[in-house]
């Protein structure tokens, strides 16, 4: 049997192995969890309440263990491994006891008063199989953020993680085989292959990654007329209005730019300052990154910033800053690799402009690329001129002009004067425009009726009769009649009542 080696990226060290999962076993995979669905879907979502939160009690003992394995396939943060748990704890409560309410049939009013005759219902029927594909920047909070909600839809669940980051989800496994709950959720690893037999056999297809993948997914998924849901890449502008609290803004870029050593897909990557405050907020800015401390941590928080993922997101990071600064940008901090391991000094960017790769394409690293803008007006232009459109942010002392430019941008995500708020609101949807992504996350009701199959049921509401207006056969006397009570109903003005010109369609 193949098997990948998991590194961790501060040192290099094998911290454990995973097996390739082929094609067929992820077929049969799908298989068992196709048969054990239907009892899934019939304990209804309070049932599954119930073993959704015995995974919240185990997430939340388990937190120590959870956190340890994280950190040492990511060489994160001790700080940033204990969110990932977090996050996903906090996630699990909010889909498990709001399901049953999401998931509710619904009686929407006919949309006329002659559709009265019917009892209108709408119920929401899960997708058997959903396949969650995700990248290695959360390897817990990122299979979290969509095996919960489907879990709670009444789907069973294959999910793929990265091949970078599998041990998380691997202990994600274990934890609801540790409370006995159905066979719905199982772990399928390896890489691209693996990923893409998931997409040949899943129901729907959840996938988290970056914009190349995403698009080869959706091109197959399209080709099955199978439904996906596509969460990619980012270049998320801030734009610092003159008027800014500027402590709070520095403070607050410098953490949107390199949590999580900037592999968020919603960091800032690229910021606009208005021209009376430039020199003040790239001051500040620098002070706030240059004081960041980096390295990996053990059990004991000592670092704000740890080690890029491999290898290859480094020499990524390396290329946009060393190409910037050939063609005449500035570093006022960091700009190069630090120590062993795969560790990018935090670093902030000047004179750049859209034609250098660290502003136009997604870095997904510790950068800051920042821009001079003389007005709001070409902050907001040079922030939608962007293939992309994940999130943003405004940072202004006028929560009115906040909003005013919120609403221009281009970006499926605006926070005023923070960064990631939208990431903890789980009753807002999270998607991106444009070539960050296909469909959203989330959004309360939306986030479990994505995964299901929206089917309309109608009763009569009325006793019956043998048979209905207008059946067989056809008699242009009922047709003209049931003409004349449509338009008194939907029409307007004398059209409502304009017998003599519904009387002329028989021929009259
Ligand atoms: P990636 O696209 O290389 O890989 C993502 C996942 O897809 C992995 O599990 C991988 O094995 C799998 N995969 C690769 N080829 C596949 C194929 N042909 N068929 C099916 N699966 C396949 O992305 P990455 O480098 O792991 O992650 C970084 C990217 O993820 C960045 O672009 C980042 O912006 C994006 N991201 C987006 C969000 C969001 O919510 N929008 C969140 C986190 C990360």
């Amino acid at each position: 049997m193949a098997e990948l080696d998991v590194r961790n990226p501060a040192t290099g060290e094998v911290v454990g192995h995973v097996p390739v999962t082929t094609a067929d076993e992820v077929a049969r995979a799908v298989d068992q969890l196709r048969a054990h669905q239907p009892a899934w879907e019939a304990l209804g979502a309070d049932g599954r309440k119930e073993w959704l939160l015995k995974l919240q009690d185990w997430l939340i003992d388990n937190t120590e263990e959870l956190a340890a394995v994280l950190q040492s396939e990511t060489a994160k943060p001790r700080v940033d491994a204990l969110i990932d748990p977090a996050f996903a704890i906090d996630l699990l409560g909010y889909y498990a006891r709001r399901a049953a309410k999401f998931l509710t049939d619904e009686h929407p009013s006919p949309h006329s008063p002659l559709a009265r005759a019917k009892k209108l219902t709408v119920t929401y029927r899960p997708y058997p199989v959903v396949g969650v594909i995700t990248p290695w920047n959360f390897p817990l909070a990122m299979p979290a953020i969509d095996i919960f909600p489907a879990l709670a839809a009444g789907a069973a669940v294959i999910l793929k993680p990265s091949e970078v980051t599998p041990l998380s989800a691997v202990e994600l496994a274990r934890g609801w085989a540790e409370i006995g709950a159905p066979p719905v959720f199982t772990v399928v690893t390896g890489a691209g292959e693996t990923g893409a037999a998931v997409v040949e056999h899943a129901d729907y297809v959840q996938f988290t990654g970056s914009t190349g993948t995403g698009r080869k997914i959706g091109t197959i998924c399209a080709e099955k007329l199978k439904p996906y849901s596509l969460e990619l890449g980012g270049k998320d502008p801030a734009i610092v209005l003159a008027d800014a609290d500027l402590d709070r803004a520095a403070h607050g870029i410098a953490y949107g730019g390199m949590f999580n050593a900037g592999q968020v897909c919603i960091s800032v990557e690229r910021v606009y300052v208005e021209a009376p405050v430039y020199d003040e907020f790239v001051e500040k800015l620098t002070a706030a990154v240059a004081a960041l401390r980096q390295g990996a941590d053990g059990r004991e928080s000592k670092n704000d910033v740890g080690a890029l993922a491999n290898e290859a997101q480094l020499r990524i990071v390396e290329r946009h800053v060393d190409e910037a600064v050939a063609a005449g940008a500035r570093v006022t901090t960091g700009g190069k690799r630090t120590g062993v391991g795969t560790f990018f000094a935090p670093t902030v960017l000047v004179d750049v402009d859209h034609s250098m790769a660290c502003v136009a394409e997604e870095t997904f690293g510790p950068t800051l690329p920042v821009m001079k803008v003389a007005d709001e007006a070409e902050a907001i232009a040079l922030a939608n001129d962007s293939r992309y459109g994940l999130s943003a942010s405004v940072w202004t002392g006028d929560k009115a002009r906040g909003e005013r430019v919120a609403r221009q941008l281009n970006a499926g995500a605006v926070n005023i004067n923070d960064v990631f708020a939208n990431l903890f609101n789980f009753a807002m949807p999270m998607g991106g425009w444009g070539e960050s992504g296909v469909g959203a996350r989330w959004g309360g009701a939306a986030g479990v009726r994505k995964y299901c199959r929206a089917q309309a049921i109608t009763a009569p509401a009325l006793p019956t009769m043998a048979k209905e207006l207008i059946w067989f056969p056809y008699d242009m006397n009922k047709l003209v009649f049931a003409l004349a009570a449509m338009r008194a109903a939907g029409a307007r003005g004398r059209r409502r009542f304009d017998l003599p010109r519904v009387w002329r369609l028989k021929g009259n």
